[in-house]
């Protein structure tokens, strides 16, 4: 294999009229990564992705894909990329075998119609017309679409908008099965529970530049220090008293309800120990959580991700 990155963005620019909607950013996205990118309406994350995969012409910058640049070889890049379109309700008296049929037929290259059905789970929906599909099952479709040419990089743009959590963790399943066969997915998404579970990247976008670039985990780490040990008490001590235990930075009390956020939680814990020990504190139903990546998108760009 290769050994260039999936996607190489340098110093990408996108003008509209006077709106720069895209303004100046570079990152890279690996072989085999889920990376994510993130950002509230109109952050630019779609004119970045069409960008990439050749649908708009840049106004600067250089962006390779698998190595080869998106412009000057647009024609062998496309045979290479495959890219989910909302487009399954264009045919839809045409049953599912067939759409997959028609997609391929498009490529030099494809995978046998089969694979694509048993990759995305559809066996069981193979002769239906694609309008009696349920959401789930169409968003699978409009997945096994991007698939028939059995590229090596994906883009899904909100690939689970709209489904209930169990067609949502179904395609979840889809998705770390195609990262499990060395592909690489490019991904938006608007909920930040699919972005921590899935992405092993994920850059967050505002007002056209790239404002965070990491891990989930170090996204949540070097945003929050602290962490939050919550737990029930039915005689809560003082205010004081919990400010004054090792590492809490901060302590809430809220009837029986009790919430310390500590830079140091196991002294905070051994605080807590001596406290129930010398029956000062008694506590039931004890969490201990960190900071979630809603709170560092809310953090990063002032607003929910979708408003
Ligand atoms: P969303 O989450 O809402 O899809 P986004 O992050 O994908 O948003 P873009 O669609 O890339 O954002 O839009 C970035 C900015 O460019 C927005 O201010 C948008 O209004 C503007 N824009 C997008 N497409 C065009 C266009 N064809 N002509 C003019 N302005 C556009």
């Amino acid at each position: 294999m290769e050994n260039h990155a999936a996607i190489q963005v340098q110093q990408l620019v996108k003008r509209y009229g006077a709106l720069t909607a895209v303004d100046d950013i570079s990152f890279e996205v690996k072989r085999g990564e889920v990376f994510g990118l993130l950002g509230p309406n109109g952050a630019g994350k779609t004119t970045t992705v069409e960008c990439i995969e050749g649908l708009r012409a840049p106004d600067g910058g250089t962006i390779h894909v698998l190595g080869m640049d998106a412009r000057r070889e647009l024609k062998l890049v496309k045979e290479r990329i495959g890219i989910q379109l909302q487009t399954t309700g264009l045919y839809p008296k045409l049953a599912v075998r067939e759409v997959i049929d028609l997609f391929a037929s498009f490529y030099a290259r494809r995978l046998p119609t089969d694979a694509v059905i048993e990759m995305t789970g559809l066996q069981e929906r193979v002769h239906a017309p694609t309008k009696d599909l349920s959401g789930g099952q169409k968003q699978r479709l409009s997945v096994a679409l991007a698939l028939v040419n059995d590229p090596d990089l994906i883009f899904l743009d909100e690939p689970t908008t709209g489904l209930d959590p169990q067609a949502r963790r179904n395609l979840w399943d889809v998705i770390r099965e195609l990262q499990a066969r060395d592909k690489t997915i490019l991904l938006t998404t608007h909920y930040m529970e699919e972005a921590e579970q899935l992405c092993d990247r994920i850059a967050v976008m505002d007002h056209g530049k790239i404002i965070a670039l990491e891990t989930p985990d170090a996204l949540v780490r070097q945003n929050f220090q602290e962490q939050a040990i919550e737990f029930e008490s039915l005689q809560p001590p003082s205010h004081e008293t919990m400010q004054n235990i090792a590492g809490v930075t901060r302590a809430q009390i809220q009837d029986t309800q009790i919430t310390v956020f500590s830079t140091d939680v196991p002294a905070t814990m051994a605080g807590l120990l001596a406290l129930s020990q010398q029956n000062i504190l008694h506590f039931d139903n004890l969490v201990v959580r960190r900071a979630t990546l809603e709170d560092v998108f809310l953090k990063l760009t002032g607003r929910r991700i979708r408003e």
